[in-house]
């Protein structure tokens, strides 16, 4: 049962039903509510370390508010020695230089494996540090890791050059070799999986890497990093600093750093190109910010289009950079969908992460839900009408906010512009195709877009016209390691995923070799 479940058509069909109904289908392991925390130091040439600095910072649990553990953080001496790690690792002639590329597959083939081995832990406790349903933890992010590094896995012997008719007597070709040491900024939202997502292209092709989890959420992270160790990678090739305040900032600066990829917000984004351009140019690839527009057509099956925007919207509390978080709703059928859909937020299982039944645990941190509940509050202030939520769940501890809908939602409105990164949903009223179009793409992002609609000329219409990475027809949050994956515009460039991921972490050398035309 539990690998039928584990197959990405099953989690598609899942996702688009209650948790409560997956908890009773699906037998599920029961979490560990309390899983020991082995590994909270910094992580380098497969040893841990302590801090050169002896500075610390807390991990916490978003659910209690309580210090889960105390993490080493990693400042500028910590950086010098990984980066030093990394290019010590990355020398021509080093172990992981010359190994097979057959061999780096398999190496993350067993990655993949030691994960599964321990789902259960590493679910637990990812839920405890980041809050997430174990749930979702254990049926969606977990699953998704373990595939994506599988579907590297696989290209590393398999990322070819070209042979190139070029004018003249010559024999040329292009080799895909690796970019060098590079620095991954992962983010909180789903910690496991954006680790699989940088590390499976990374290291398919070649690169050291040195990792740095977001400060929120270390500790799977951190686990991962032993088994990097236990599955037998060469030392240096993995390398993962805990760290907070300047930790990114040092690494984006860094002049021995080949590249840097990143996934967050755009004004670190932003930062971190300038980085780029004021040290070594070294390579930048971002996926940041999105405030994507779901598009519900009147001919839409309402049922089905009220559940998956609000999938689209709440899932993993909102704090997805792809969320459907400005939903244009067809004025036809604008006041039954917006009745629906307060309807649904309102029935939202909100509460313990740990029970099988919870559809949201609480957001990752005081800051965001500060954060979001400032822009709750602009909502309400600018005009937009409240159907469900609007306040902070205060009933318990933890930084749970209530499941939030706006009506009425105007376009130039904080709600509808700035990416709120939580439980609020925005129903905006359109009428014809072209101004939704307009409206839609009216947004300095540009990283997805849904279509609800059964009229496949519209769809199509549609689907040309917005200016989006992804855009989902008739579904929503559809994520899997074969379908690249970023954004246009401010949600930053270059394509996580695919094919395409493997040329984000790949120098091109043509190799022109003079072919003498006569046997003399
Ligand atoms: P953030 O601003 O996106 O990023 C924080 C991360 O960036 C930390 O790891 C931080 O590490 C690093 N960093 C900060 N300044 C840096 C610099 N100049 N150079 C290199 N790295 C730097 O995260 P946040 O503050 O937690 O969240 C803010 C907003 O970002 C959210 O409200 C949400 O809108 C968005 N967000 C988006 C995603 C996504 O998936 N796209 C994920 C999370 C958050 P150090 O502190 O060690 O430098
Ligand atoms: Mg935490």
């Amino acid at each position: 049962m539990l690998r039928f479940l584990r197959s990405s058509a099953m989690l598609r069909a899942q996702w688009v039903k209650s948790y409560a109904t997956v908890a009773k289908e699906a037998s599920i392991p029961d979490p560990q509510t309390s899983p020991e925390v082995l590994y909270t130091d910094i992580f380098i040439n497969n040893v841990w370390h302590k801090s050169e600095s002896g500075r610390t910072f807390d991990s916490i649990n978003p659910t209690t508010e309580e210090t889960i553990a105390q993490v080493q953080l990693a400042g500028g001496e910590d950086v010098d020695f990984a980066v030093k790690a990394a290019r010590q690792a990355f020398k021509f002639g080093s172990p992981w230089r010359r190994m097979d590329a057959s061999e780096r597959g398999r190496l993350l083939y067993r990655l993949a494996d030691l994960m599964e081995r321990d789902q259960v832990y590493l679910a637990s406790l990812e839920t405890l540090d980041n809050g997430k349903p174990y749930n979702m933890s254990y049926n969606v992010d977990l699953p998704l890791a373990i595939k994506n590094l599988r579907y590297f896995a696989g290209w590393a012997d398999k990322t070819q050059g070209k042979t190139i008719p070029m004018d003249g007597d010559f024999l040329t070709y292009t080799r895909h070799e690796p970019v060098g040491v590079c620095a991954q900024i992962i983010p909180w939202n789903f910690p496991i999986l954006m680790m699989a997502w940088k590390l499976g292209p990374a290291l398919a092709t070649g690169n050291t890497i040195i990792l740095k989890p977001a400060e929120q959420t270390t500790l799977t992270a951190l686990y991962i990093a032993q088994l990097v160790k236990e599955v037998g990678f060469p030392e240096g090739v993995v390398n993962v600093l805990p760290g907070m305040g300047d930790t990114g900032a040092l690494l984006a600066n860094h002049q021995d750093v080949d590249k840097v990829a990143f996934t967050g917000s755009t004004e670190v984004g932003k930062s971190i190109q300038l980085a780029s351009g004021n040290t070594n140019l070294k390579r930048v690839t971002l996926e940041l910010g999105g405030k994507s527009p779901n598009i519900i057509l009147a001919d839409a099956d309402m049922d089905y289009a009220v559940e998956m925007a609000h999938f689209g919207l709440f899932f993993n509390m909102g704090q997805c950079c792809c969320a459907g978080s400005r939903t244009f709703v067809e004025d036809k059928i604008y006041d039954e969908f917006v009745e629906r859909s307060a309807e649904r937020a309102g029935k939202r299982t909100v509460g313990n992460p740990f029970e099988l039944n919870t559809e949201q645990g609480p957001q990752i941190s005081q800051d965001q839900m500060i954060k979001i509940l400032c822009l709750i509050e602009s909502g309400k202030e600018e005009g937009a009408k409240l159907v469900a939520g609007g306040n902070r769940s205060d009933d318990m501890p933890g930084y749970f906010v209530q499941p939030t809908v706006f009506a009425d939602v105007q376009d130039n409105m904080a709600i509808a512009r700035e990416e709120i990164f939580g439980p609020v949903q925005q129903l905006i009223r359109f009428k014809q195709l072209d101004e939704v179009i307009v409206r839609a793409n009216n947004s300095n992002y540009g990283l997805a877009a849904g279509i609800f609609t059964k009229d496949l000329d519209k769809a199509n219409y549609l689907v040309n016209g917005l200016r989006a990475g992804t855009v989902w027809l008739n579904t929503y949050n559809v994520l899997a390691a074969q379908a690249p994956f970023g954004g246009y515009k401010m949600s930053g460039h270059g394509r996580e995923n695919g094919e395409y991921a493997l040329s984000n972490y790949t120098e091109v050398k043509s190799v022109i070799v003079k072919v003498p035309q006569k046997n003399s």
